[in-house]
């Protein structure tokens, strides 16, 4: 039956797969030259303390300026690196690269505050993960404090021990750690006592239509009273709307990060985004 009705639709829908796979060749192929070829920038997002209104943070994100697409999004290119091996080298230069770029901003007296970067889960197994963030905090002269390494739940699915003993090291180095997409990754709950971690931050899904969806709110509500009990902080991400953070804010969230304040910026525009930023979006919420 489907044969008669819809082989046209089949074809279509064939040709629509090869085509993503030939791209994705295609990119996972230019990868391997991107690095060398000075293709990767980092734009760095804002994270603002709900407290005292201030940028309290900064998350390191990275770009792909790829010769003949433009733009590509880490959503599409991180999972080709992962699979090819190159997320290794990718991962060790988005650190050298945030970790030279925060304290260039400490010694223009612009940042007292850390940079976050995100580590993939393949590259948390690495046995010279250590090492590799040692040398590179000597190399660029930033304090361990000022370094916060965002990972996913599903980092931990592989080897919870050992996931938990690198944690301990980093811990002991004063590098915080920060679970990132809280909420959306696997077996979470039942492993939060354990892990050494500092943060987590809240996934935007859940943030997305919390004001109008109280099963949301309820969720998200707990979620924040367990991070408390936990002694963490809890980032919300994502935040677009005013409606988004005065509830956010009575929820007694502690850090937020959205386009509500800014999209993440190259590094010239973020550092007048922190010179320029006075903290009024929170004190007088439209
Ligand atoms: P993530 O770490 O959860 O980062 C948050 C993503 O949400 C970023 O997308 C950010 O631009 C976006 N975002 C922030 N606020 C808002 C908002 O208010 N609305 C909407 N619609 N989006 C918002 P981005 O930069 O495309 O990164 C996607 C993911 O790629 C990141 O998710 C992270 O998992 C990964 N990634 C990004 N940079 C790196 C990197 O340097 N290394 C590794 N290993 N992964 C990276
Ligand atoms: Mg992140
Ligand atoms: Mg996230
Ligand atoms: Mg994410």
């Amino acid at each position: 039956v489907a044969k008669e009705q819809g082989d046209g639709f089949y074809h279509f829908y064939d040709s629509l797969i090869e085509n993503q796979r030939a791209e994705n060749m295609q990119l996972e192929n230019d990868l391997k030259s991107a690095l060398h070829g000075g293709q990767f920038t980092l734009y760095y997002q804002p994270k603002i303390d709900a407290g005292s209104g201030e940028v309290i943070g900064a998350e390191a994100l990275i770009r792909w300026m790829h010769p003949d697409f433009g733009v590509v999004s880490p959503a599409k290119f991180i999972p080709l690196a992962e699979n090819s091996g190159t997320i290794l080298d990718i991962d060790e230069w988005v650190l050298r690269e945030a970790c030279r770029q925060n304290k260039s901003w400490q010694s223009q007296g612009l940042a007292k505050f850390p940079v976050a970067v995100n580590i993939s889960a393949r590259h948390f197994y690495q046995s010279n993960l250590i090492p590799m963030i040692t040398r590179i905090l000597n190399e660029t002269g930033l304090a361990p404090e000022c370094l916060v390494l965002e990972i996913t739940e599903g980092t931990l699915i592989h080897n919870v021990e050992y996931g938990v003993q690198v944690m301990e090291d980093l811990r002991k180095m004063s590098i915080h750690i920060s679970m990132d997409d809280f909420g959306t990754g696997y077996s979470s709950l039942s492993q939060l006592d354990r892990l050494p971690i500092n943060e987590m931050k809240l996934d935007r899904s859940f943030i997305q239509g919390l004001v109008e969806d109280s099963k949301k709110s309820s969720i998200v509500r707990a979620v924040i009273e367990l991070g408390h009990h936990m002694d963490l902080r809890v980032v919300a991400e994502g935040i677009e709307s005013p409606d988004e953070l005065r509830y956010l804010t009575e929820l007694e969230c502690d850090q937020f990060q959205g386009y509500y304040f800014s999209k993440p910026l190259p590094s010239q525009e973020f550092s007048s985004f922190v010179r320029q930023w006075d903290g009024s979006a929170l004190i007088q919420i439209p």
